[in-house]
């Protein structure tokens, strides 16, 4: 595979069907590399996306999005990379023109596409191909795994730095999947002085203990709010919400009380009511946190590669390329934490 003849490639076709298809490798376009799969991670967005219930990533899509591999080939004129180095993919791809990329939010671009996720390429094939730009070459000593992991970190990095200044603060996480275990540490690295989890697994709530939570809540407690504001032992500077739903905002709010901010990150999936009188009066923002930068994607990177970082707390099942389609059901349970899929 990825001899310059044929490729497999995994298709989300339609709602609830992923499928492996045999295809011609696509011929270089000029600024882009040709790059072999090693991993690619399976995000809660992908979840959303294969069963329709994503805003904008609707079937059919190529999915592929937090990957790594290795350059097998450039396109003429292309620097900044070389055939043999192994990278990962800054999935954003900005146009550069419009007011947010003028404005350093390229995050925000008008005119954004999204490599993986709508895009005509993403990262679940033999060999896919990207615009070398927004390839990331990361330290050369971290393995798959850990190379793995950089996007998904990237976007709690990402958040933190827009909740402002966590240095001696009271910070609240709801959830503790992928993206709350890994806003753990993005606080933890920040500076956070307290930190309470929470999630509806005992299994997830013991990982957020181990990996630095000062105290982990069952979110199925009937007062949430109360019950995280008593392991606080006050109220919530910075809230991450990394469930986004219509039962985790209003506490969200609630331990932020007063003037407390709540970061809404983790794929909000349909619109949510909230106590707005609430937010006024007392203060609270409401942040809402998407992607990352490339300052991002090297705080991450900087993370990883800080010594007490295990990836192996965090991939809890590999699949091969061929049984991609078990990967998406295997991130329905639930149980998981970050499920990859790798090349075989
Ligand atoms: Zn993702
Ligand atoms: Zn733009």
């Amino acid at each position: 595979m990825g001899d310059g003849q044929g490729r497999r490639r995994v298709v989300a076709s339609a709602v609830d069907v992923v499928e492996v298809v045999d295809e011609p490798v696509p011929g270089l376009e000029p600024g882009e590399a040709l790059v072999k799969l090693s991993v690619s991670g399976v995000c809660g967005s992908d979840k959303a996306g294969v069963h329709g219930e994503h805003v904008f990533m609707k079937p059919p899509y190529y999915p592929g999005h937090e990957v790594v591999g290795v350059v097998e080939a450039v396109a003429e004129g292309v620097s900044g990379v070389r055939v043999c180095d192994r990278v990962t993919v800054e999935p954003t791809l900005p146009c550069g023109r419009c007011k947010p990329c003028l404005n350093k939010v390229e995050n925000l671009c008008e005119n954004l596409q999204f490599f993986g996720c709508g895009y005509r390429e993403g990262g679940m094939a033999d060999v896919f191909t990207v615009p070398a730009q927004r390839l990331y070459r990361f330290p050369q000593e971290f393995t798959d795994h850990e190379a793995a992991l950089i996007e998904p970190l990237a976007t709690p990095v990402h958040a933190v730095r827009l909740a402002g200044d966590l240095r001696g603060k009271a910070v609240a996480i709801l959830g503790s999947g992928t993206i709350g275990l890994l806003t753990l540490l993005a606080a933890r690295q920040a500076g956070a002085r307290r930190v309470v989890s929470t999630d509806v697994l005992v299994k997830k709530r013991e990982l957020a203990l181990e990996l630095g939570a000062d105290a982990a809540v069952d979110a199925s407690a009937p007062d949430l709010a109360g019950a995280v504001r008593g392991e606080l032992g006050e109220s919530g500077d910075v809230v991450f919400d990394c469930v986004a739903n219509q039962k985790t905002l209003p506490e969200a709010i609630k331990i932020a009380l007063k003037g407390g901010t709540v970061v809404v990150m983790g794929g909000a999936r349909r619109p949510v009511t909230i106590d707005l009188p609430l937010v006024q009066e007392y203060q609270v923002r409401i942040q809402g946190a998407t992607t990352y930068r490339r300052e991002d994607f090297e705080e991450a990177a900087r993370i990883i590669a800080a010594s007490d970082f295990d990836a192996s707390n965090f991939v809890t099942a590999t699949f091969p390329l061929s049984r991609a389609k078990e990967a998406f059901s295997a991130i329905n349970s639930g149980r998981e934490v970050k499920i990859l899929v790798a090349a075989d």
